[in-house]
């Protein structure tokens, strides 16, 4: 026991100083829209804001990127709506804007439209290139700094015995000027600073968010940089997967198994915003060495390699129809009933202490 306790911090050291060398290690899941328009089915109270006049942005927000500027529609038609037969392999420089298409200034939306449109938006930019901590170098950057949250009791560097990450203080960041919006009677904003939120909610419901790396991704002959890079090819793997099974499903081609965990999803007891990260993400840390199993059994030893293997779509169409799946299901629904019970926690939550109702 020891031995192997011994063995993994070895093998943690080597996969972490790797990784200060390999910026974009860092996802997230994919398809956020998808995700939260699914979390928000059943929230019927959100259907009285269905006239929410869109304003301009006036708030200050000195967190974020300056270069980064704010979105209302997409710039891209073609990727307002991507084939759902189409695999894309997404990584941290993607950048895509699937399924977005947004509505611009003086137009009328909904809350609901809102919170699906920009959940999606903290992986445009807005959190890259900037100097947080000394933690980010070993997190991909200040994005994955912000995107993702290691528990004290969970294996991770530098900072063995602390949490690393802030992605609970996002969500409370946001949801603080979510409060501010609301309070000059800003609906458009407030749900707009609610949806960022609840990206990073999204996002520590995400097992590979919560967890540095595994044993199960080692290459023996490159500790160092191959075992990254395999952490990176199925970590990408499992969000692209994901990603494309929720489109395919949004479109009726397969069961909607994923989409039913999120619309099923109880919603988590919320007493506060950064708490019900922290939370969540302790809940995911029990899951994750079943999950990194199940991953290298569906997406295969090949990805296991000190190279780039990224996942094609005849690949992901032959494991539709492999046994593996049934497992990596599982694993995926639990991890979807998570973080759809966060968003549906958090928003039942942001009802009663923001739109004073059922207090
Ligand atoms: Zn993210």
């Amino acid at each position: 026991m020891r031995t192997k306790s011994y063995c993994t911090f070895i093998v943690l050291i080597c996969c972490i100083i790797a990784l200060a060398f390999e910026p974009g290690n860092a996802g997230a899941w994919v398809r956020h829209n998808l995700i939260t328009r699914y979390a928000l089915e059943g929230l019927s109270w959100l259907d009285a804001y269905d006239k929410i006049t869109v304003t301009p942005y006036s708030y200050r927000d000195d967190s974020l990127n300056p270069d980064c500027k704010i979105v209302y529609t997409n710039p891209d038609p073609a990727q307002i709506s991507p084939p759902p037969e189409r695999f894309v392999y997404y990584t941290l420089q993607s950048e895509e804007k699937a399924g977005f298409k947004g509505v611009g200034i003086g137009r009328k939306t909904s809350a609901r439209q809102i919170l699906i449109d920009y959940s999606d938006e903290p992986d445009w930019g807005m959190d890259k290139e900037l100097k947080l901590s000394k933690a980010q170098f070993l997190m991909a950057g200040s994005h994955g700094y912000r995107h993702m949250y290691y528990s004290a009791g969970d294996w991770h560097l530098p900072y063995l015995f602390f949490p690393q990450g802030v992605a609970p203080k996002r969500a409370q960041h946001f949801y603080g000027l979510a409060k501010q919006a609301l309070s000059r009677g800003d609906l458009y904003w407030g749900f707009r600073f609610l949806a960022r939120a609840i990206h990073y909610i999204e996002d520590i419901g995400q097992p590979y968010h919560t967890t540095q790396t595994s044993l199960r991704f080692i290459i023996p002959g490159s500790p160092l940089a191959g075992t990254t890079q395999a952490t990176k090819n199925y970590h990408f793997a499992y969000e692209s997967y994901v990603g494309y099974r929720l489109q395919q499903e949004a479109a009726g081609l397969t069961p909607a198994d994923y989409a039913t965990a999120l619309k099923q999803a109880p919603a988590i007891k919320v007493n506060g915003v950064a708490g019900l990260l922290k939370s969540m993400a302790g809940t995911n840390n029990k899951h994750t060495g079943n999950t990194f199993s199940a991953s290298v059994d569906l997406f295969g030893a090949g990805l296991r390699s000190k190279q780039k293997v990224p996942l094609t779509q005849s690949q992901v169409d032959v494991m539709l129809n492999n046994q593996k799946r049934v497992e990596f299901d599982r694993m995926v629904q639990q991890a979807l009933t998570l973080t759809g019970g966060g968003v549906r926690g958090f928003m039942e939550y942001a009802k009663r202490e923001l739109f004073n109702a059922d207090k």
